[in-house]
């Protein structure tokens, strides 16, 4: 079985409401439910050994708008939210990570050393995110103490405003361009992530967010959930001249399995072959070459395609990769390798 370190799920989010309506989300984990798509047996199962572990701040507002007669839809962007509330949400989110790491459920993992050690022993390698930075204040003094807590990663914003910047809507088709970039403050959140060894992701950001990282950042260029605007116009998803840009800087992009970014026409519809998840990677491969494509799964925040399932059924889309021609060592790449390299370049590591 080949072994994957994937680069985002919400699997936090799900365990939070869990605990919201009383139940036990620790246990859940460990003994694994029918709900949502990562648990401890689940990702057993389907050799996800680790991933990237997002803290979201849910925007209770949102509901996708249904696509019209052409297969268009365009769902306005999530109001701003308040930081003091953020901040409670994003402190209980890290709090059952930390109990999951006590529980031994998973495992923290705060270096490529830590995500190898925990791959090795069959402990899930979980690194900690926040994306969209809600929870930070313009003086940025929550940043070191999620920093203590286990945060390694972090994008500035999901696809709404706030204080670091502007995120991309929930579209299609439309270009990833469709506001500002980073704010002042954004810029000082960018070089803060540099001085701690904080990978910053591109993923959400609009297209002008993009490039004021990357001319601001010393990491190599990273969306860790997003596929190729080409192939699926959603706001979401990179064009050509971004992927350029992460392949100039040796990032990567990992692939996200929500159908409304595999799919031609970018409908919620879980009905989606597998080739649409190989022709995004061979898009990407072919744009970027092979060791900046990774996986990017979104496994418990979004609909993924039925073939897949869940995380059990992660393996099916290995295979799908091998029958698509791609040798067992650019499998290894894709699956966990691309990622553990440029953690340990955003995490300042000795090569
Ligand atoms: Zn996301």
């Amino acid at each position: 079985m080949e072994l994957v370190f994937d680069g985002h799920n919400d699997v936090l989010l799900r365990l939070w409401r869990t605990m919201k309506g009383g139940g036990d989300p620790i246990s859940e984990f460990l003994k694994g439910t029918a709900e949502g798509h990562i648990d401890a047996p689940r990702a057993r199962t389907g050799g996800l050994a680790g991933g990237i572990c997002a803290i979201y701040i849910p925007s209770g507002d949102l509901v996708l708008k249904e696509p019209d007669e052409s297969g268009h839809y365009e769902t306005p962007l999530a109001a701003p939210l308040d930081y003091l509330p953020s901040l409670n949400i994003a402190m209980e989110k890290a709090s059952i990570a930390l109990r999951l790491d006590r529980a031994g459920a998973w495992r923290l993992c705060r270096s490529t050393a830590d995500i190898r050690k925990a791959m090795a022993e069959g402990v899930f390698a979980a690194v900690l995110h926040m994306e969209g930075c809600e929870a930070l204040s313009a003086d940025l003094a929550e940043l070191d103490v999620f920093y203590a807590a286990g945060l390694r990663s972090l994008g500035p914003v999901w696809s709404r405003h706030n204080i670091f910047g502007h995120g991309v809507p929930f579209a299609y088709p439309m270009s990833p361009d469709t506001g500002p970039g980073l704010t002042d403050l954004g810029f000082e959140l960018v070089k803060a992530c540099n001085r701690l060894g904080i990978l910053i992701d591109l993923a959400h950001i609009t297209e002008k967010g993009f490039w004021d990282v990357a001319k601001t950042t010393d990491q190599p260029l990273i969306a860790s959930h997003s596929n190729a605007h080409a192939l699926t116009q959603v706001a979401r998803n990179l064009t050509d001249k971004q992927m350029d840009a992460i392949r100039e800087s040796r990032g990567l992009v990992g692939l996200n399995y929500a159908v409304t970014m595999l799919r031609p026409d970018g409908r919620d519809d879980a009905a989606t072959p597998l080739s649409d998840m190989i022709r995004h990677i061979d898009y990407m491969v072919e744009r970027m070459g092979i060791d900046c494509v990774a996986l990017g799964s979104d496994f418990d925040g979004a609909t993924v395609p039925a073939d897949i399932q869940d995380a059990a059924g992660n393996q099916k889309l290995v295979a799908a990769l091998g029958d698509a021609g791609y040798a067992s060592e650019d499998i290894a790449k894709l699956c966990r390798e691309n990622w553990l390299r440029v953690l340990g370049e955003a995490w300042h590591e000795q090569a």
